[in-house]
């Protein structure tokens, strides 16, 4: 903290403010640094956390926000936690932005760091497990892995309404050397399926959909390009990470998986 703080010389008194991952979920996948971080808050704004053991971090009379999206809270518009972020930290606060993951993967970081630089706010990243990470090591798998992955590609599956900005060549992406990391993805999961198979993709390509990885209620389901809808059915209520590729083979009788017709993994 001090380095930047201290080497900004337009705002001697200005707080500070970390950009911390929060990890996927359990709370001892944050970091070391993280939890740092959090120890020192004045303000923290947060996204939904699995629970409030990270929240149990911060030191009493520490002020928490929440900006997520809960049901039956109004969710922040991200130009509101940006002036919230601003706000707190011009009035001297050290603020830590807790973020799912890690803060650098569809975190809306990029609108963030813009916010603070455009107001001269000295800033750290602290990154984070980020979900590709923490499910395939829920389902004892390797990303990338010689001879089978050269690749690991994070991709989004949700194409939000008036999104700017290119669309994804899916069939380009999904190709034999690498692993797609699909984030977002359970809904639009049948359709794209269906769109790679009507294009020749092999219906026998295999996946994984990982639900709450790494925390107690994670469920492993896996299957290929010609079951994905059906599994992505089950998952799409749940924070879910696709990945697909040969990788997704490898896991099978090392970890629990549920297949479509097993009982439910416990
Ligand atoms: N910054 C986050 C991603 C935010 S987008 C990160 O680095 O992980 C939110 C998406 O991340 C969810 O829709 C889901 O696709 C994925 N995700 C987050 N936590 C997850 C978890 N514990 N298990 C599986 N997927 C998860």
């Amino acid at each position: 903290m001090s380095l930047l703080l201290f080497n900004n010389p337009s705002v001697p008194h200005a707080g500070f403010v970390w950009l911390v991952g929060a990890g996927p979920g359990a709370a001892d996948l944050i970091t070391l640094r993280g939890r740092n971080a959090l120890a020192e808050a004045e303000v923290v704004i947060h996204d939904d956390l699995a629970g409030q053991v990270l929240l149990s971090f911060c030191p009493v009379g520490c002020q928490t926000i929440y900006a997520g999206k809960r049901a039956g809270h109004h969710s922040a518009t991200q130009d509101e936690i940006n002036r919230l972020l601003v706000a707190h930290a011009r009035a001297g606060k050290r603020v830590v932005r807790l973020k799912g993951g890690d803060p650098s993967v569809f975190g809306r970081l990029g609108e963030e760091l813009q916010a603070l630089r455009s107001a001269g706010i000295p800033f750290e990243i602290v990154p984070g497990v980020t979900a590709a990470c923490a499910a395939a090591a829920a389902a004892g798998v390797s990303l990338t892995q010689r001879g089978l992955a050269s690749a690991a590609i994070l991709a989004t599956g949700h194409e939000c309404a008036g999104k700017s900005g290119p669309a994804l060549d899916w069939d380009a992406l999904i190709q034999p050397g690498a692993t797609v990391c699909v984030y977002m993805g359970t809904r639009s999961l049948g359709a794209l399926a269906e769109h790679l198979l009507a294009n020749g993709h092999d219906a026998k390509t295999p996946l994984l959909i990982i639900s709450n990885a790494s925390l107690p209620s994670q469920i492993i389901r896996s299957g290929t390009l010609e079951t994905a809808r059906e599994l992505a059915r089950e998952a799409q209520d749940t924070p879910s990470l696709i990945l697909i590729g040969a990788i997704a083979a490898q896991n099978r009788g090392l970890f629990a998986v549920k297949q479509i017709t097993e009982a439910a993994y416990v």
